[in-house]
């Protein structure tokens, strides 16, 4: 027990000094001001971010739930601040917002994989009457302007981390499948194969995900979302989608998925007296952007402190 704090501890001043992460880390600071400046000049809304809310992202698969609570009011940490958009864009003045978020997901232990850390930060961004062709173009032009400022002024980062920059020429607009597809030509594993065959980011369209991403309804079954696949095996970078805000659709998609309705109350009022407005968003993990940007191995490797899930003992 305590020979494996004393590794830890080893391990953690290594990470801790290394001369690689200051290099990453500038890198990354270049990636978000480049998307500070892309917002501004789109005229889109920058919104602080809160950690803990009475409601927040249900989230498509299970993580450990934690008990917090403020003046005897259940608290969740956040997830993700998805429905918050929502609602600050319920102000008519407002037709777009952004948020740079810390999200934490308490992930199980057999996500502790290269990809998952169990609290990161997302580019968290909505559009009032937005839709998927309008995310793609905005999204497709902000990595393009990000790339081009990382290529531009971290020259002698990415030198002393020892990494080209061919990786961030990108093409776009980027190629879209739908994951039906993906998955009758490469099997289950079908993100994971068809990144590591791509060289250029990618569109997947159409899973079967939380209940404020919209049902297709003229095609029922389908479902108005998307993730953005980073090449060369990087996988997931970002999702989102159009929104339910139909109040008849999110008590239908709620059910379907069994959605604790009482914790939604005020949210569910809400779409019931018509207050919700069509919207649509995503958001992009920044650690997993640069990792890509990096082409480092693990996600972890661009952090300072290890949140990799299922280590078990974190020190810092
Ligand atoms: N913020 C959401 C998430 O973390 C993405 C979205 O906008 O749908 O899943
Ligand atoms: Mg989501």
């Amino acid at each position: 027990m305590e020979i494996n704090e004393k590794v830890l501890l080893e391990e953690t001043v290594e990470k801790i000094k290394s001369k690689k992460i200051k290099h990453i880390l500038r890198i990354q600071q270049t990636e978000l001001k480049a998307v500070d400046e892309f917002m501004y000049k789109k005229g889109i809304t920058r919104m602080m971010p809160l950690m803990m809310a009475p409601i927040t992202d249900t989230l498509n698969h299970s993580v450990e739930e934690n008990e917090l609570k403020y003046e005897g009011q259940d608290f969740d940490v956040m997830k993700s601040m998805i429905f918050h958009k929502q609602l600050a864009l319920v102000n008519p003045e407002l037709d777009s917002l952004y948020i740079v978020s810390p999200n934490i997901r308490l992930e199980k232990a057999e996500r502790g994989d290269s990809r998952h850390l169990f609290e990161f930060s997302q580019v968290d961004f909505e559009f009032k009457n937005g839709n998927m062709d309008q995310v793609f173009s905005f999204m497709e032009e902000l990595l393009t302007y990000v790339f081009s400022e990382v290529k531009a002024n971290c020259k002698d980062d990415f030198e002393a981390i020892g990494v080209g920059t061919s990786h961030l020429d990108i093409v776009t607009p980027f190629k879209r499948y739908r994951t039906e597809d993906l998955r009758e030509k490469y099997g289950e594993d079908f993100e994971e194969i068809a990144s590591k065959e791509s060289t250029q980011p990618f569109w997947l369209i159409n899973h079967k995900r939380e209940f404020y991403d919209a049902e297709d309804l003229n095609n029922m079954g389908t479902y108005l979302n998307y993730d953005l696949i980073w090449p060369m095996g990087y996988v997931e970078g970002l999702s989102g989608a159009e929104r339910e805000y139909k109040y008849d659709r999110i008590l239908v998609r709620m059910r379907e998925l069994g959605v604790n309705e009482e914790a939604f109350r005020h949210y569910i009022e809400l779409a019931k007296r018509g207050e919700l407005v069509k919207s649509a968003g995503a958001g992009f993990g920044v650690e997993r952007m640069t990792r890509f940007v990096c082409q480092q191995n693990e996600v972890s490797d661009v952090t300072v402190f290890c949140r990799k899930p299922g280590k078990g003992k974190y020190i810092f």
